[in-house]
């Protein structure tokens, strides 16, 4: 009898702060090195999956380690470790404008200072903002607005015109200006080393939504199916990777050998068994894999089948469980008799 298998969900008390921990740490990491790499050259999809496989890698280790059989709650963690990388990447490029804005704004200050524009730390903060918020609206900012930021007043431009402050924004206002004004930019497409075209504003904000959602995908695939890997509940241990294959019966008898192992019936699996060379549609195989602690333990079976359509093999898992070990045992067994092998 085969029961399908479930991961059971829980994960030991204390790993969610690790599994977090370790995704963001990776992630943040994944995304400071693209943003350096980036500087010279930019793959436009790679390099978000890239940065979200390091979420993904550092999330797995603490889903293998700590033994978290929580797909769902992990799925969720790598998603979110895939944001961070994405965002980490973006968020370095807006903290170098910045402070390339801020020592700019302050040498200004500085010069403006000796036409009497008095400015204070908390107005060239300010005046950083508004520029930023100003560049992310189009606004092209003239030095007469600046002063007036500055000196929190209107403020003579060079033909003597009173020039209002720049409109007051806020610290968000300002990466919101930013994120804007990297957009109108556009991205440039770049096909074997020539440029094939560009994209606007419009297309520069979707490419990156789908970088987002890239990065968030792939942080995902492999702590997930980690978490859904078989595990020995009594034993407290991952199943073992190595796997015993054996191969069964010729293709069509697909549904034939899928019975048999679910029923854990071998006479009926023995009646299926090839002899000799199996047909040119491919086959129908076995796996197991078992507890490393113990051989009492309940056995992982796969029925997988195996296509071969010209040169390309393709096994695809089509039947997956547990089973008593001496079932499984019993089913190996009917095989190797019915085939004549040891
Ligand atoms: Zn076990």
């Amino acid at each position: 009898m085969l029961r399908p298998y479930k991961p059971s969900g829980p994960y030991e008390e204390g790993s969610l702060l690790p599994l977090v921990g370790a995704t963001l740490i990776a992630a943040v990491a994944g995304g400071a090195v693209v943003h350096l790499v980036g500087t010279w050259i930019r793959l436009l999809i790679v390099f978000p999956a890239l940065m979200g496989a390091c979420a993904g890698i550092g999330a797995n280790i603490v889903v293998k380690g700590r033994r978290i059989r929580a797909p769902l709650l992990v799925a969720v963690v790598g998603a979110l470790g895939g944001l961070a990388a994405w965002s980490t990447d973006f968020g370095i490029g807006y903290a170098r404008m910045r402070s390339v804005a801020v020592d700019e704004i302050a040498a200004f200050a500085d010069e403006a200072s000796q036409a009497g524009v008095t400015s204070t730390p908390e107005s060239r903060t300010a005046t950083v903002d508004a520029l930023l918020a100003a560049m992310g609206r189009g606004e092209a900012v003239g030095n007469g607005a600046l002063a007036a930021s500055l000196a929190g007043a209107p403020f003579p431009d060079e033909n003597g015109v009173e020039v209002q402050p720049l409109a007051a924004a806020s610290s968000f206002d300002a990466l919101l200006g930013y994120t804007r004004f990297q957009a109108s930019l556009g991205t440039t497409i770049e096909h074997n080393g020539h440029d094939s075209g560009k994209l606007d504003a419009t297309g520069t904000f979707v490419l990156w939504v789908i970088e987002i959602l890239v990065a968030m995908l792939v942080g995902v695939v492999v702590p997930y199916l980690q978490a859904r890997e078989p595990y020995c509940e009594k034993c407290r241990v991952w199943y073992a990777k190595e796997e015993v294959t054996l191969s069964v019966a010729d293709y069509p008898n697909l549904s034939a050998v899928t019975e048999a192992v679910r029923h854990g019936d071998p006479s009926a699996l023995a009646r299926t068994v090839a002899k000799g060379s199996f047909g040119k549609k491919g086959f129908v195989g076995l796996s197991r894999r078992s507890c490393p602690r113990s051989a009492s333990c309940e056995a992982y079976v796969q029925v997988f089948r195996v296509r071969t359509s010209g040169k390309k093999v393709n096994r695809k898992n089509h039947l997956t469980g547990l089973m008593g070990a001496e079932t499984a045992d019993n089913l190996w067994k009917a095989v190797k008799e019915a085939a004549g092998v040891k």
